[in-house]
């Protein structure tokens, strides 16, 4: 086998070291664009990962190459044995790091600190209180801006996940980049993206370059410094002249990153995807159950990666609702 080749490389060369795992499908937010207002159906306990399943899943993609592993949801911290979960995973040799909407992240310092997960990026759709509980239909504003201070002042790798739509949030842009400006935070501007059911409309999504346009004309387009990102970054990072922070947008839309993509996926329910928008899943933790060898499942279902965003290669194809039908809503997947 070339030096280069692992076992988590795919037809395109793209060697895969990260791994995402939804904790849970639940949630204490409903945010309008990711969840829907009722939340969504329980399903019997059985049918997803119990805690050792989990690890052991996690520890069979770590002896495949995994390097890093982030935790997601619907709400991973919800989990009611989240922190044994994190604490079994740190005994793995990976990087550890969580998405989480940031409300219930003061339970849970200890364990992050405990663990050595540095790494947190917490949701935040609005800076103004009223707005942010219209969005995710819960007023949980200010534990969740306690939060990301607690997190800043113990020394945390913070970023701030904003989803932007149209007629919702684009106006408060120029203020998330100005938090930038005394504080040594990342904000990260997210593209709305097409899921089963969300009721996408590029209409509504604001594209990187009107971020760009949007920031020149409140700090002054020359004073927006493009930085270097990192080799499998799907973020592009700037950051205004003198500003302590940066910020940057993530394009899945307008400028998809995939031909450097590293990231794999594993649901609450044990099914393994390839990519964030791929229609077909591979179920790990029925054949684990059953006792069968998942290692060549997972090596095959890397082989069928497709080039880019699950086959919808062009903005025509990306577009139509049919195309995402065979894929899950967002929090079922873990973003
Ligand atoms: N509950 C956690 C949170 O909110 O951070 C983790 C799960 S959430 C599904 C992960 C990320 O996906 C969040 O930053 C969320 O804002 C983002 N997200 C959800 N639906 C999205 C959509 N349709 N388009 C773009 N980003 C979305
Ligand atoms: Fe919950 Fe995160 Fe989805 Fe909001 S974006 S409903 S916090 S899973």
């Amino acid at each position: 086998m070339d030096e280069q080749v692992t076992a988590l490389t795919d037809t395109f060369g793209r060697k895969h070291d990260y791994l995402r795992i939804s904790l849970t499908e639940r949630c204490n937010m409903r945010c309008f664009y990711c969840m829907p207002e009722e939340g969504i159906p329980l399903r019997p306990r059985e049918e997803f990962m119990r805690q050792e399943e989990l690890l052991s899943i996690a520890g069979t993609f770590v002896s495949m190459g995994v390097r890093k592993i982030r935790l997601t949801g619907g709400e991973p911290l919800v989990r009611r044995d989240a922190a044994e979960i994190i604490e079994g995973l740190s005994k793995l040799p990976v990087e550890l790091a969580i998405t989480t909407n940031g409300v219930l992240v003061d339970r849970f310092i200890d364990v992050f600190q405990r663990s050595g997960l540095r790494n947190v990026n917490v949701s935040l759709d609005s800076l103004d209180a009223e707005r942010m509980h219209r969005i995710a239909r819960r007023d949980h504003f200010e534990q969740i801006m306690a939060n990301i201070r607690l997190l800043m002042r113990e020394g945390f790798d913070v970023k701030v996940n904003v989803v932007l739509i149209r007629g919702t949030n684009e106006d408060e842009i120029g203020d998330f980049v100005q938090w930038t400006a005394q504080e040594n935070i990342n904000v990260r501007f997210i593209e709305f993206m097409p899921f089963d059911g969300n009721k996408w409309d590029w209409s509504k999504g604001i594209s990187l370059q009107e971020v760009l346009d949007t920031v020149g004309e409140r700090f002054g387009a020359g004073n927006i410094e493009r930085m270097i990102d990192g080799p499998h970054d799907t973020a592009k990072h700037y950051r205004i002249n003198g500003h302590k922070g940066t910020f940057a947008v993530i394009s899945t839309v307008t400028n998809p990153f995939c031909d450097s993509c590293n990231r794999l996926r594993l649901t609450a329910d044990g099914r393994m995807k390839n990519c964030l928008f791929s229609g077909t899943e591979t179920d790990l933790l029925q054949a684990y159950r059953k006792g069968e060898d998942i290692t060549a499942l997972i090596r095959d279902t890397v082989l069928h990666k497709k080039k880019a965003r699950g086959g919808m290669e062009t903005m025509e194809e990306f577009r139509k609702p049919e195309n995402h039908a065979g894929n899950r809503a967002m929090q079922t997947i873990g973003g």
